[in-house]
């Protein structure tokens, strides 16, 4: 058999096997459909030649040549088709029409002695003579073929990035396919060996690149299809070509079973990359979630701070003049007044310290505890002498009373945000003073050797806290005890969280503990000595 012979059995089973999967690959696509007919005109023009190359006789080569002109005379039709999908164009429908009609017209005349009859013989086999309605189909197939090219061409101008690649490579293989129509040279009577059937595995190389590299027909290949795809071909001409049936029949077999075995492997493939490709978008997801998140809390955190320090500013100011209208630098008040704006006053200093301690918790919270604290060395006896100092008259008012035990020997000193400890240590004995109505308060301080911290405690005889209060007692948000809303109604829990955020950051810990409602409560923080 010569090389003409396999070159256009393998250009034919190529050219049907890509038709087959770009269809496959996506059904629904009328571009992919009309691509499959195409293809498929190809194909019977292309194993129509091989047959007809391998005729015994002149009836039996005309024979195939008819049927080769079936495949041949829809070609430039089709290519025509593909070019307005491709190139999205809705309008020039008439001369698809016209196409489509002409097709069919020649269709049947090839069936007739009027366009192909006779034979003539060459060295690498024969071909039939062109009559009539030959030249004129030839005339046909140019213009069409033609207009196919001005159109992707003008396609490929206009386009940018892949669109574009895709057209430049679909130029290509249409021109080398193109050529094959040289072989419409032997019905005329022209000695040219039939090497035009080698450009249709060009043309699919070509398309096959295309479409790995920039996903023509909409399609993306893995390599494993390719590689199934490029051995089962193998395997099928090999069957073709083998020298007796029985041979021939056998690697047919086994041609069939790799093909089963390679839509098995391909189909893994398939959900193996569709799973990967699912967790790839899932991932691209999550990260523009996350950066969302991060930037609204960003936002979020500015504002916070911002319009605190917006509410603090004013307050400040207010707190001023109130104190110098209290003092009476603006002369002297009435009795009544003074009184309300003493009342006043309070409140505003109350409303300062919520500030603050919000304040505080949003800058502990954004910045995690970190950086915040202005640390100094302090001695712990002075700074707890001082917030008695500042807390008896309210014990004295409630006739409490308010007692220190301090150790015998002077505590090691320590690095402490002074203010903010000082606002702990208040916190605490305020809070005991606030829940005690009988008895009094007591304050404890040691120094535990082992663990090198001081321990302070705070202990009252109020109205102490129910055992299942107590783990949440300085989280946030905290439900607070029914007797507790009575005597402080006002109470949001805020202040123990505060001071837990407090502690913590020096390395500390803050707890309570308490026998039950009515026995009173002891809370404890101790600080690590540094
Ligand atoms: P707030 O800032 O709302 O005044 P705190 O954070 O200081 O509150 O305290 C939260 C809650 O813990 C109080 O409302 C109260 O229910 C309880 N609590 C705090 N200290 C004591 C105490 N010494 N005895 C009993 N309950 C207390």
């Amino acid at each position: 058999m010569s090389i003409y012979i396999i070159l256009t059995l393998i250009s034919g089973i190529l050219t049907l096997l890509l038709g087959l999967f770009v269809l496959g690959k996506n059904r629904k696509l009328r571009l992919n459909q009309v691509f499959f007919f195409f293809a498929l005109s190809c194909t019977i023009w292309l194993l129509g030649s091989f047959m007809m190359l391998k005729s015994k006789t002149d009836e039996e080569a005309i024979f195939w040549d008819r049927i080769v002109y079936i495949g041949v005379v829809f070609i430039p039709t089709l290519s025509y088709h593909i070019s307005l999908l491709f190139t999205k164009t809705r309008n020039r429908k008439y001369l698809l029409f016209a196409g489509y009609f002409l097709s069919s017209l020649f269709f049947i005349l090839s069936r007739t002695d009027y366009f192909v009859t006779d034979l003539y013989k060459y060295s690498w086999g024969f071909h039939t003579q062109a009559r009539f309605f030959h030249h004129i189909f030839l005339i046909f197939f140019i213009v069409y073929f033609v207009l196919f090219f001005l159109n992707v061409y003008r396609f490929y101008r206009k386009t940018k990035a892949v669109e574009r690649s895709q057209a430049a490579y679909f130029l290509l293989a249409s021109f080398l396919m193109f050529l094959s129509s040289l072989a419409f040279l032997s019905a005329y009577g022209i000695n040219l060996p039939p090497f035009s059937y080698f450009t249709a595995v060009v043309f699919v190389f070509i398309l096959t690149l295309a479409i790995t590299r920039y996903h023509l027909f909409g399609i993306r290949v893995i390599l494993t299809e390719l590689l199934v795809g490029g051995m089962g071909l193998i395997w099928l001409v090999f069957s073709f070509l083998m020298p007796t049936v029985n041979l021939r029949i056998l690697t047919f077999l086994t041609f069939f079973l790799f093909c089963i075995f390679g839509y098995y492997l391909i189909k893994a493939t398939h959900e193996e990359e569709k799973r990967r490709e699912e967790a790839e978008r899932m991932a691209v997801q999550e990260r523009a979630l996350r950066l969302r998140t991060e930037r609204l809390t960003r936002a979020r955190d500015q504002f916070i701070l911002s319009s605190q320090h917006y509410f603090r500013t004013p307050l400040t100011s207010i707190i001023g003049f109130l104190e110098m209208v209290l003092d009476e630098s603006y002369g002297k008040l009435p009795e009544k007044v003074k009184e309300k704006l003493g009342l006043t006053s309070r409140s505003v200093l109350e409303l300062r310290k919520r500030i603050e301690e919000s304040l505080d918790i949003s800058q502990f919270q954004i910045r995690k505890g970190k950086g915040i604290l202005s640390l100094e060395e302090v001695r712990v006896e002075d700074l707890i002498k001082n917030v008695i100092e500042e807390l008896k008259p309210q014990a004295k008012e409630k006739n409490l009373y308010l007692e220190v035990s301090f150790p015998e020997n002077p505590l090691p000193k320590m690095k402490l945000d002074k203010k903010r400890m000082f606002m702990v240590f208040v916190n605490l004995i305020d809070n005991g003073i606030k829940h005690t109505l009988k008895g009094g308060i007591k304050l404890f301080l040691e120094y535990l050797k082992d663990k090198n911290s001081i321990l302070f405690s705070v202990k009252d005889t109020g109205i102490g806290i129910p055992r299942e209060e107590l783990p949440f007692i300085g989280q946030m948000p905290f439900e607070r005890g029914r007797k507790a809303k009575e005597l402080t109604p006002l109470g949001k829990g805020i202040g123990l969280y505060l001071s837990r955020l407090v502690v913590e950051a020096h390395g500390g810990k803050l707890w309570a503990e308490s026998e039950g409602i009515g026995k009173g409560s002891v809370f404890y923080i101790e600080l690590p000595v540094k």
